[in-house]
């Protein structure tokens, strides 16, 4: 309603140490769809969601050849950001925007402008690469060519290990340094702007806790409900890309 936006615009006004945690629903206006949304890869083929099971992944040469079938023609590589990334480039010129924690893996916050340094990617990215045996890190064109060029399960070139998308599967930890980090920017943040998460995978989603826990004021900005709709100062339903240009 316009009473719950102009309260949730107060909130932003007034606050000066903002830290935005994103999820998939930021992407979609993209082209990249979520995977829990109306349009979301797992509602349409829950099956899918075998390929982002790290245990899977390791177990079955067949998922990782459709994995990386998927990856090849993933619509991250050609998504351009839209007016909701930009929303988060404005507030950091403003000198506002501590950090923005994002559990996407598309760089298109980065992509939008938001300095790379604030941003923090907490299931990783797809532009690389990582051997799930010596955790040699690459670009990740590299093993896309090689399965372009018919290697359909490319290994690791320095140790013959298992390749893998430098992102965080089901099963997979997070990087401790890097969730230390986001954990530390939640805690000490006055207002977190939660925008396009359904706040359902941990850790990720308890961040939005510990920032409530340490006296954060918090705003859910999402198309669906949260758990963390009833703890948070303002819940706004509308999409992202009209949402947000009137929040900030
Ligand atoms: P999710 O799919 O669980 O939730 C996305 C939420 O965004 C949904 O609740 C949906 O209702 C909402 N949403 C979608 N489009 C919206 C719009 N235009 N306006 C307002 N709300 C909108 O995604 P999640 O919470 O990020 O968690 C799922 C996991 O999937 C994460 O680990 C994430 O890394 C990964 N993922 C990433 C991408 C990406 O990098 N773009 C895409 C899909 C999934």
């Amino acid at each position: 309603t316009a009473e719950e936006l102009s309260h949730a615009r107060e909130l932003v006004a007034g606050a000066d140490r903002i830290v935005a945690m994103t999820g998939a629903g930021i992407s979609t206006d993209s082209g990249i769809p979520d995977f829990r949304g109306p349009n979301g890869v797992w509602t349409k083929d829950p099956a899918a969601e075998k390929m982002s099971n790290l245990q899977a992944y390791v177990g079955s040469e067949e998922v990782r050849r459709a994995s990386w079938q998927s990856r090849v023609r993933h619509p991250g590589w050609e998504a351009k950001p839209n007016a909701a990334h930009q929303v988060f480039v404005d507030l950091e010129r403003a000198g506002r925007l501590s950090a923005v924690i994002t559990q996407n893996i598309d760089g298109l916050h980065q992509k939008a402008g938001s300095d790379p340094a604030r941003v923090i990617e907490l299931h990783g990215t797809m532009f690389e690469s990582e051997c799930l045996g010596c955790a040699d890190r690459r670009d990740m064109r590299e093993a896309l060519a090689r399965v372009r060029a018919g290697e359909v399960d490319p290994p690791c070139e320095r140790c013959g290990g298992i390749l893998k998308s430098a992102t965080i599967s089901f099963g997979q930890a997070l990087d401790a340094e890097v969730l230390e980090r986001a954990r530390a920017e939640a805690v000490s943040s006055e207002l977190l702007l939660v925008a396009g998460s359904s706040l359902t995978v941990h850790p990720a989603a308890g961040l939005v806790g510990s920032a409530l826990s340490a006296g954060a004021t918090v705003i859910v900005c999402n198309a669906s409900r949260t758990p963390y709709d009833s703890p948070a100062a303002a819940v706004l339903r509308g999409p992202l890309g009209e949402v947000l240009p009137a929040l900030v």
